[in-house]
């Protein structure tokens, strides 16, 4: 028997005091009719309204069921999840907004396409409800450049809910708006992804906490993922390939010197300042290869070669027959 329950949900809430009341019964209508155990972990990322007030009074109303994590200020909705991943006691997370724009509704069938034997499944918001400018279209080109650089084919990174096996987002570091990358970090250490189109409705109460800057900010952590990634896998190859184009360009100097060379006869000038150039460049690209070397020795000893993406899943598999 599991000790925890069988499904946590973790929520992220910033200031969210009308929604909160209405969202926890919605979610214990959608779980409660789901015949599994379940528990919420509300994050309350240091709200400045009566938010947390509002927690502890549903807590009050059903203690079994609900645990809260309270931040000191506010951290951002990727800190959020992450506490929540670590208070979790389910086998299986559930995240959603607290803005009741997610439709706990939906809970039941997430879990079924993961008991089909997928690790994450992440909700589509197909036909979604926000503005166009602001939310539609930078999120549209965000997820056609996501899929494209980190070969992961999800419609919708953005939507928050999304269903996942706890142990394998638990290991997972993220930081800054990292928690969209999950599924493509994951699926990085053979992680199986589904996707199924989830309801999306307009915000009724309080207001987004993001603007336009949200965009520019995501666009940066795909970066650092894709670059922290390939990074920890060969550091060395990095160094080696910023020096590159100075060793390619002390070739090409050195061929139309020859040919100089050969034409003209060598003369002291041009000779004393070819040497000053070889040496220059190859103390350079000496530098840069020692770097390279010193961060291998960084990530071997940190141990930033094994988590996260580098790390393979591995999974229990059922026996299938006699060993030989
Ligand atoms: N959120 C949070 N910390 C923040 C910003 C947002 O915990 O610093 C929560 C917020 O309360 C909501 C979710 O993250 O539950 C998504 O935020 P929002 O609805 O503002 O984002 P949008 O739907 O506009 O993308
Ligand atoms: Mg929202």
């Amino acid at each position: 028997m599991p000790s925890g329950p069988e499904i946590s949900v973790v929520v992220p809430v910033y200031d969210e005091e009308d929604n909160l009341p209405i969202l926890h019964q919605e979610l214990a209508t959608a779980l409660s009719g789901s015949g599994r155990s379940w528990e919420c972990v509300y994050v309350d990322d240091g709200s400045r309204d009566r938010s947390l007030a509002v927690l502890l009074r549903l807590r009050a109303q059903d203690p079994r069921r609900i645990r809260i994590v309270q931040f000191a200020r506010n951290a951002g909705q990727t800190a959020a999840l992450a506490a929540g991943f670590d208070h979790a006691r389910g086998e299986i997370v559930i995240t959603l907004d607290a803005d009741l724009q997610n439709d706990p509704a939906d809970i039941p069938a997430l879990v079924a396409k993961l008991d089909e034997g997928y690790d994450i499944v992440a909700g589509w918001r197909k036909q979604r409800h926000d503005g166009f400018v602001l939310r539609k279209l930078p999120s549209r080109i965000a997820n056609r450049l996501i899929a494209w650089t980190t070969g992961v084919g999800i419609h919708d990174t953005g939507c928050t809910l999304k269903a996942f096996r706890t142990d394998l987002v638990r290991n997972l570091p993220i930081y800054a708006e990292q928690h969209r990358f999950l599924p493509a970090m994951s699926a990085g250490s053979g992680a199986r992804v589904a996707e199924l189109v989830v309801n999306h409705r307009p915000r009724r109460f309080g207001h987004s906490k993001y603007g336009l800057g949200r965009a520019g900010r995501v666009l940066l952590d795909l970066l650092t993922v894709k670059m922290v990634s390939g990074f920890s896998h060969r550091p060395l190859t990095y160094f080696v390939l910023v020096s590159a184009p100075f060793g390619i360009g002390l070739g090409a100097f050195l061929v139309t010197r020859m040919w100089h060379w050969l034409h003209d006869g060598v003369d002291e000038a041009t000779l004393s300042s070819t040497v000053i150039m070889v040496a220059t460049v190859t103390m350079v690209m000496v530098y840069f290869l020692m770097l390279g070397l010193l961060a291998e020795l960084v990530v071997k000893a940190s141990g930033m070669h094994r988590p996260g993406e580098t790390r393979v899943l591995v999974r229990a598999m059922p026996p299938v027959g006699r060993a030989v």
